[in-house]
């Protein structure tokens, strides 16, 4: 209220109502989890998050498996927008165990296509006994490889892809988002949309000097290619966008012509 303790922002109101998008506590996210996401993660998901997050059989061994996975706030979001747009066919750049991907096999019809790469068919195949236990494994054509000389094949020896897919997730190769919005954004049908996550990039986006980069290496190697993509796709005329707050940020775009 204005005048509190909480004062007043630049806009005039109080500060509390002007910071109304990234959520203010862990506890809140928490609360959401808890109230919204868990009671209505299908079972198999849950499944696969918790094999994920404990499975030690995953290539490279890394510490913190599941970091990689998406958020299933995140997927539950995803998969509310894939239904409401009668999504059918769709590519996924970033499979990992399958986190995503299987939310996307459960929410397209029976006779939905999914293209999914990942450069490491090893996590996809951890993940896959979900797939198969939903049903939804025939939806799937994982293509092992890097996405760009797979994509290019896409474009021009599969020349049917061309404005094919309804929805698009890239969620793989940071510094190459640039280069996978000029192929996907031919590649998804006019009125598709293309979701390209984690473009908060743990915050660093808002980092300014040296002092303020308390970011691991990973991070900071590609915030330079994060910021610059953000950049040219606030002004890609081929685009509506929508950077959603949610999970790591998601930026959502819609293509126009
Ligand atoms: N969407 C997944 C999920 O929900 O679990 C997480 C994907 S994870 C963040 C990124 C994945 O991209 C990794 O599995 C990695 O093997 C893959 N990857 C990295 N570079 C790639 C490239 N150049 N081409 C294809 N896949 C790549
Ligand atoms: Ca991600």
């Amino acid at each position: 209220m204005a005048g509190s303790s909480e004062g007043v922002g630049e806009k005039g109101l109080p500060q509390i109502l002007e910071r109304r998008c990234i959520l203010q506590s862990e506890a809140l996210y928490q609360y959401i989890l808890e109230t919204s996401v868990y009671p209505r993660e299908p079972e198999v998901l849950k499944e696969l998050r918790q094999l994920t997050a404990t499975d030690h059989r995953q290539v490279p061994a890394i510490r913190f498996w599941n970091a990689m996975a998406t958020s299933p706030d995140e997927m539950q979001f995803l998969s509310m927008l894939l239904k409401l747009m009668n999504a059918k066919k769709t590519l996924e750049v970033g499979v990992y165990t399958g986190y995503s991907l299987l939310a996307t096999a459960l929410s397209l019809p029976h006779d939905g296509e999914i293209i999914a790469i990942d450069i490491n068919r090893k996590n996809f195949e951890l993940g896959l006994p979900f797939f198969e236990k939903a049903g939804v494994a025939h939806k799937v054509d994982f293509r092992e490889g890097r996405a760009l000389p797979i994509l290019d094949d896409l474009m021009t020896k599969e020349e049917k892809y061309k404005g094919w897919f309804d929805f698009v997730f890239v969620d793989a190769d940071k510094s190459n988002y640039m280069n996978y919005h000029n192929r996907v954004v031919e590649m998804v049908r006019v009125g598709g949309i293309i979701g390209y996550d984690n473009t908060l990039w743990n915050g660093s986006v808002v980092a300014k000097a040296m002092a303020e980069r308390p970011f691991p290496y990973y991070i900071m190697e590609c915030r330079d290619a994060i910021l610059e993509f953000n950049a040219y796709l606030a002004a890609d005329p081929r685009v509506e966008i929508c950077h959603v707050s949610i999970a790591d940020g998601l930026t959502l775009c819609r293509r126009l012509n």
